[in-house]
């Protein structure tokens, strides 16, 4: 990163940022001045004799300053300077490659095994990635094969090392799980019979909350963390319809969520969770307000993705779904109560943590807590997680993916006809040349050392990938501009960033 970056807010406060130093400083127009003249500045002596009788010092766009303080800021300048304020701060070395025994490690403690069980469902979303707006095969009504799953299941168990204290999370996801629950009563039955193998199993189930009436039984009895879709009221859940009539799902929904909280009260405050997509017909207040006030919960948010779009509709697509406003922090009650759950809060955080130097999460940093000097180690470009370290998602037409969020197109191996096809270092290699397709963007992007972008978001299947996210200098300076005037918004914000955000992580 070059330099000592200089921003302003909204209310016109002067900030700088050493990326050197790894501080921001609440700084002085006259300082952002020096440094903007890179070298340039005039010395002492000549600025007194060119400010003459009227001790004024004209500044070309900012306006006159009396001598003294143009003195005062001027040394203050050059103090910064010595202590290595305004020197380019070192950034990682983004040209990294996954090692090829990575592979075979991941799948061997993985952490989460997801079973697409059905594609078949019961509601036909309007921004289902099905619709017309993405490319994406013809939704068919292919269900998992339970040989293939339990084949993968065993695959994994052999290559595990037994630890009593590691657990496997075992996943239902859709489709709509339930239109093909014989599957998941089948996996249940089947580790239970192999207890001894599988030591700490346990499992959770995505569903729209359709069909739970006839199921709960079978999730308490099983203790399954149940993740129920619902995007906040009436309103903002009116783009999930039924498949059959296209009416609104939200009434039938909620009247079966509300009878498992009355039947199951405990349960309820213990294994359910709400999952919300964030669209034009909704937002983070009454998102916030219907889940806090009707649940007492909140709810984990994503957004619709944008990726996979076909063009003719893109425009339709922006126009229907996308969010009107970005978030904004400001002293509202429920940034407070949502904290880091809110996306600038994380943020905001995030940025503290990643570009200042007052976050130690190891004793070893408080050590050698700036490094100042060139990283020799390569990173990964981008954030894109090592494959299998976390989860393994297995597709109902047996397909073997990195998660379940990125498109058919990457598919990495697959379980068919009992036979396992996964190939550790075709997909080293596959992983690779994407990653050398976005290095160079990723080395030259002032945000990488916060990056959260995923590889298969990118169009790197197209050979020239780009990122929505990539940010230059000027974009870099915009954002933490966005971040200090949300802080100005807010001042208690700050305190309650330091004091709590980080050890909540
Ligand atoms: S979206 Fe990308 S980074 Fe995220 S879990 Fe999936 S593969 Fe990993
Ligand atoms: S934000 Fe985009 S360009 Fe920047 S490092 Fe991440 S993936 Fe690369």
């Amino acid at each position: 990163m070059k330099a000592a970056i200089p921003f302003s807010t909204t209310t016109g406060h002067q900030y700088l940022y050493s990326s050197y130093n790894k501080q921001f400083l609440l700084s002085h127009p006259l300082i952002n001045y020096f440094a903007g003249l890179q070298g340039a500045v005039k010395s002492p002596e000549r600025i007194k004799n060119k400010a003459g009788k009227s001790q004024l010092v004209r500044i070309p766009g900012l306006g006159n300053y009396c001598l003294s303080e143009y003195q005062y800021y001027l040394k203050k300048f050059y103090f910064l300077k010595h202590y290595g304020f305004f020197k380019p701060g070192v950034q990682k070395n983004r040209d990294g490659v996954f090692p090829p025994n990575r592979i075979e490690q991941n799948l061997a403690q993985t952490k989460q095994i997801i079973f697409e069980t059905t594609e078949d469902c019961n509601l036909d979303c309007v921004y289902c990635t099905y619709s017309k707006f993405y490319f994406n095969k013809e939704r068919e009504r292919n269900k998992i094969n339970t040989g293939d799953a339990i084949q993968l299941l065993d695959l994994i168990l052999s290559k595990r090392r037994i630890n009593p204290d590691q657990e496997l999370a075992i996943s239902f996801y859709g489709g709509e799980p339930f239109k093909n629950f014989s599957f998941i009563e089948q996996i249940v039955n089947y580790i239970k019979a192999h207890k001894d193998r599988y030591l700490k199993i346990k499992y959770s189930l995505t569903t729209n909350g359709l069909l739970l009436r006839k199921y709960i039984n079978f999730l308490v009895e099983n203790d399954f963390e149940l993740a129920i879709s619902l995007d906040g009221d009436e309103f903002a859940n009116s783009f999930r319809i039924l498949k059959t009539n296209k009416k609104p799902s939200f009434e039938l929904v909620t009247r079966n969520i509300d009878m498992v909280r009355e039947k199951y009260p405990l349960y309820f405050d213990r294994r359910v969770i709400f999952l919300t997509v964030r669209h034009s017909r909704n937002n983070l207040k009454t998102i916030y307000e219907h889940f806090s006030s009707k649940y007492g919960k909140t709810p984990i948010l994503s957004s619709i993705t944008t990726t996979g779009l076909v063009g003719e509709f893109r425009e339709e697509f922006k126009e229907t779904f996308l969010e009107s406003q970005l978030p904004s922090v400001d002293n509202s009650w429920y940034v407070q109560e949502m904290f880091t759950k809110h996306p600038l809060v994380a943020e905001t955080a995030e940025i503290f943590e990643r570009f200042g130097n007052f976050v130690f999460r190891h004793p070893k940093q408080l050590l050698n807590p700036l490094k100042k000097q060139k990283d020799p180690r390569k990173y990964l470009p981008t954030a894109t997680c090592s494959p299998f370290d976390l989860r393994l998602y297995m597709s109902a037409d047996g397909g073997i993916y990195p998660c379940e969020h990125i498109s058919r197109i990457f598919e990495l191996g697959s379980v068919k006809g009992s036979k396992i096809d996964i190939d550790s270092n075709r997909i080293t290699e596959t992983y690779n040349s994407y990653f050398s397709r976005i290095k160079k963007l990723c080395n030259q992007c002032y945000l990488s050392d916060n990056c959260k972008e995923c590889i298969f978001n990118t169009g790197v299947e197209t050979g020239v990938p780009s990122c929505e996210f990539f940010m230059n200098k000027n974009k870099f300076t915009q954002h933490l501009s966005e971040i200090f005037n949300n802080l100005e918004k807010d001042n208690s914000l700050f305190a309650r960033i330091r004091d709590e955000a980080f050890l909540a992580k």
